[in-house]
């Protein structure tokens, strides 16, 4: 059986004393009996706090937005891997589009920052997903494979167990425009047919694959109700405990 999953991605949101607020509202308000994994996304600069926070609610656990592609040295103003884990993380989102936008992340450098957190015991956040001109041009099936084989696919099967993957089409990303149940659940199932072929069906159906871009409390329980779609990278409504709370309990 695979986990479900909603990871909530603060981006560059909430002072700290927000985002303990909003930790400490969620935690107060997730029903006792919450089968969802949750994960919060805060900035660096919370994670540590973040993560001591949920030490004792083993279903919530604390991720890094982005680790860097190296070990340590001289990296100005990076954060490792390693110094992640050592504050508490348990798992890092890599690819998300707007750092592949904004930071020119490739699918070769994406590649070397899943190994340096798979070199610390991180858990993987995959982020897929499509721009509008590719989807108007049928171009987005093979955008994503392309993603998704040049940074994961050199994996083994026992490392990709450490894989969760966030499909996120770029035009649906803080936009209000969700991508419909049929649009996310065809991606979805055309990823997991990617995985079966690469690794088998024990991996491919082992492996959560997340929908993200503009889910909220009111559609997230239809998207979750897709065979494929085993939960949420949530952005906007991750920054509002009752909305939070919402999603991770629309299974
Ligand atoms: C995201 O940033 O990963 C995201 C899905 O954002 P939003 O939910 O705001 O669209």
């Amino acid at each position: 059986m695979r986990k479900n999953i909603v990871a909530g991605n603060w981006k560059m949101n909430l002072s700290r004393e927000e985002g303990i607020t909003l930790v400490e509202e969620v935690l107060a308000k997730l029903p006792t009996d919450n089968n969802t994994h949750v994960i919060f996304s805060p900035s660096f600069m919370y994670l540590h706090k973040v993560a001591k926070m949920c030490a004792n609610t083993p279903q919530v656990v604390a991720a890094a937005q982005d680790c860097s592609a190296n070990d340590k040295g001289a990296f100005t103003g990076e954060v490792s891997a390693s110094m992640l884990a050592s504050c508490g993380a348990r798992y890092v989102v890599l690819g998300h589009s707007e750092r592949r936008v904004n930071f020119t992340e490739s699918n070769e450098s994406l590649k070397m920052k899943v190994r340096q957190a798979f070199m610390n015991d991180l858990k993987v956040i995959f982020c897929c997903g499509e721009s509008l001109a590719q989807r108007e041009s049928a171009a987005h099936f093979e955008w994503i494979k392309s993603q998704l084989s040049e940074s994961l696919f050199h994996l083994s099967a026992e490392e990709f167990k450490n894989i969760v993957i966030a499909y996120e089409p770029i035009w649906a990303i803080g936009t209000g425009v969700t991508a419909s149940t049929d649009q996310a659940q065809e991606v979805h199932t055309f990823i997991r047919n990617l995985l079966v072929e690469k690794y088998g069906n024990e991996v491919a159906e082992s492996t959560s694959i997340l929908y993200g871009g503009s889910c909220k409390p009111i559609n997230a329980k239809e998207l979750f109700a897709s065979k494929d779609i085993d939960g949420g990278l949530i952005g906007g409504a991750s920054l509002k405990s009752d909305d939070f709370v919402a999603i991770t309990q629309a299974f």
